[in-house]
């Protein structure tokens, strides 16, 4: 059941109202990892230059995140840097310095190949094609975009959504990829597009799963301290990845279930700078908050309801 992530492998300069983080370790695929592997072991593919702190990815390779797949590049590593409003609900990008990340070209290892479960992190549409074009027969592919591809790479988006299983994007996002305002409308857009399922994640709100057959809200974990949003979206895919390849199915309840998981590993994301909080996160606190997300939506229909 091995899980493969292709992203980015960044150094994050981040301010927010609490601090600032200099050259932190962050990167789409970096914070997949940092989530999923608390839950299943990862296959990570991604390329730092060769002023990257290697070492610093040691806690992942210790606790079963491949790195096999992560090349070393001469030059520099790719470094994205962004401000937080007070709110903490935008933000704003200060810069991008792509780096080696502008001749990537993903090259998935032998072994990595025959991976059951695939996420394509936030990178060019094209690029996650080539990945789709070397592995086998995936089981289940998701993938992540971002306002840039769906501005200047358009059709080679929409031509990805014809060969993924699931899109996972934010509410800005589902609306400029359709076109529409409003939300099930722009599901709707999407799914005719090729995906079986969608995600659509609405920050501090939550996520909406919508599938074929329903669709199916979480919320946003109610937390007394945010103090860094960065990477909640990859630690939420993390989160809702690793706990699918750990069940192996694909039911409804399956992927409800994975939603809460995604959920869950986003707020642990934003309680610390980086990937911090995911050093010494355990599995006793995951399933801690799982079960306060239970309690949190379960109510009970009035008598009679019929139901
Ligand atoms: P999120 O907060 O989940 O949207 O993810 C933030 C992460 O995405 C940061 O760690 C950045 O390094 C990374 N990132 C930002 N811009 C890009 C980009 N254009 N391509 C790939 N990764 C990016």
């Amino acid at each position: 059941m091995s899980l493969l992530v292709v992203g980015s492998v960044a150094l994050d300069t981040v301010e927010t109202p609490f601090g600032r983080a200099e050259d932190a370790l962050g990167g789409s695929a970096t914070f997949f990892s940092a989530a999923a592997s608390l839950l299943h072991p990862v296959q990570l593919v991604g390329v730092i230059g060769d002023d990257y702190p290697v070492d610093a990815l040691n806690f992942l390779a210790e606790r079963n995140v491949d790195l096999a797949g992560l090349e070393r590049a001469k030059g520099e590593s790719f470094r994205w840097s962004g401000v937080y409003s007070y709110d903490l609900n935008s933000r704003e990008t200060l810069e991008t310095r792509l780096g080696v990340f502008a001749d990537f070209t993903p090259k998935i290892p032998d072994q990595f190949r025959d991976a059951e479960w695939v996420f394509l992190g936030n990178i060019d549409p094209e690029l996650q094609i080539g990945v789709l074009d070397q592995v086998h027969k995936p089981r289940f592919v998701a993938c992540d975009t971002m306002n840039l591809w769906i501005e200047i790479k358009r059709q080679r988006l929409v031509e990805l959504l014809g060969r993924v299983d699931l899109l996972m994007v934010n509410d800005s996002e589902a609306r400029q990829l359709s076109g529409q305002h409003n939300l099930s409308k722009a599901a709707r857009w999407i799914l005719d597009r090729g995906p079986r399922y969608l995600i659509i994640k609405k920050g501090e709100h939550g996520a909406i799963l919508f599938t074929p057959h329903s669709t199916f809200f979480a919320p946003g974990y109610p937390l007394e301290d945010v103090f860094d949003p960065t990477g909640a979206g990859d630690a939420f895919a993390g989160g809702f990845m690793a706990h699918l390849a750990q069940s192996g199915r694909l039911e409804d309840a399956d992927l409800r279930r994975a939603v809460v998981y995604g959920s869950v590993l986003g707020s642990y994301a934003v309680e610390k700078f980086s990937v911090e909080r995911f050093k010494d996160l355990t599995a006793e606190e995951i399933e801690e908050r799982v079960k306060h997300f239970h309690e949190m939506t379960v109510f009970e229909l009035p008598v009679g309801a019929g139901v």
